[in-house]
């Protein structure tokens, strides 16, 4: 990061920043890609790519686009959201299909459908490809677009051994997070045709992400690409074992497929708040999510030890 070449990126001059952006689009298979401070920026802007005002989008009721975006769509695309019930991988295509409505003058027209690789409020769960491709068929069908919030899309690739372009491929539009899995402190990118990155330039300088001399943080993406992909399998692995110790507790909420443990503590002796605090207090966090809810997430800078260390504390909480 100290060493990098910038340029301003404004002015699409900056070295880092075009390196990275040409160096993205390709690993997935697409033409271009946008450089973004955020992963919800990066959503914004391809929902926009595909989704004139006053038309609609698709997605899963706990998808980030409409949980933690804060109403970006409505209030910066004039764009509708209407959601399928929460389903994480175990995503219903007929039902999402028959979700699509035409053009008309009497309604609402569907113009573009989201899903999330890996779903984060689904506890990391992984969309199988074959039903991404039933899904591209039945958008493509319908003659509306497919957007990926990619934002742990390499947990996806890695987890199922997808390459990127298989991904890639299906998609409209896809936006990755550096600063998730990845370990890079800032940054996301959305990726698509070359006009429409064009376009996406144009909509991140009126939501004031242009940036200058961004490829200080591009330099941090380009080594997380290089050295903190592949490694993803250790923390998968690790969510497994803090999953399988904690399994006798009876609070872990569904299959660990990559580096989330959701946790349901319903029957535990203390809730989310409490169990978070008590967490803490012995040097181990605990992300809460709701009075009875909270998840464990293993990334690159917890080890073998700090797993260790969990695996003593959590379960002895859970058993007073
Ligand atoms: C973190 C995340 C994002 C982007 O979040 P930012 O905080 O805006 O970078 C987008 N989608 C999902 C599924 C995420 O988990």
């Amino acid at each position: 990061m100290a060493t990098a070449e910038v340029g301003d990126d404004v002015y699409g001059e900056d070295p880092t920043v075009n390196a990275l952006e040409a160096e993205i689009a390709e690993r997935f298979g697409h033409e271009a890609a946008l450089f973004t401070p955020t992963g919800s920026m990066a959503n914004q802007i391809a929902v926009q790519l595909l989704v004139p005002p006053a038309s609609e989008l698709l997605c899963d009721a706990d998808a980030h686009v409409v949980t933690y975006e804060i109403g970006a769509a409505a209030a910066y695309g004039g764009i509708s959201t209407r959601t399928w019930p929460v389903a994480g991988g175990d995503l219903d295509v007929d039902a999402v299909a028959a979700m699509i409505r035409p053009d008309g003058f009497y309604a609402v027209p569907t113009r573009a459908v989201a899903v999330e690789q890996t779903h984060n409020r689904a506890g990391g769960a992984v969309i199988p490809l074959d039903t991404l491709r039933a899904l591209r068929a039945a958008a493509g069908a319908a003659g509306v677009g497919l957007h990926c919030d990619g934002a742990r899309i390499w947990h996806a690739h890695v987890a199922d051994r997808v390459p990127l372009p298989d991904y890639g491929g299906l998609c409209d539009t896809v936006s990755v997070c550096l600063s998730k899995g990845l370990g890079a402190p800032v940054g996301s990118l959305v990726i698509s045709s070359a006009e429409r990155i064009d376009r996406a330039r144009w909509i991140r300088k009126r939501m004031g992400g242009g940036m200058r001399q961004a490829g200080i943080l591009a330099a941090a993406g380009q080594y997380a690409l290089r050295h903190h992909v592949d490694r993803l399998a250790e923390d998968h692995a690790r969510a497994a074992r803090l999953a399988a110790a904690l399994a006798p507790s009876g609070v872990v909420a569904g299959p660990v497929r990559t580096n989330i443990v959701p946790l349901d503590l319903t029957k535990a002796p203390l809730d989310a708040p409490g169990f978070g605090a008590a967490a803490r207090a012995e040097g181990v966090l605990v992300s809460v999510l709701g009075p009875r809810a909270a998840r464990l997430v293993t990334h690159l800078d917890v080890d073998d030890a700090g797993i260790d260390r969990a695996i003593e504390v959590l379960p002895a909480l859970l058993s007073r």
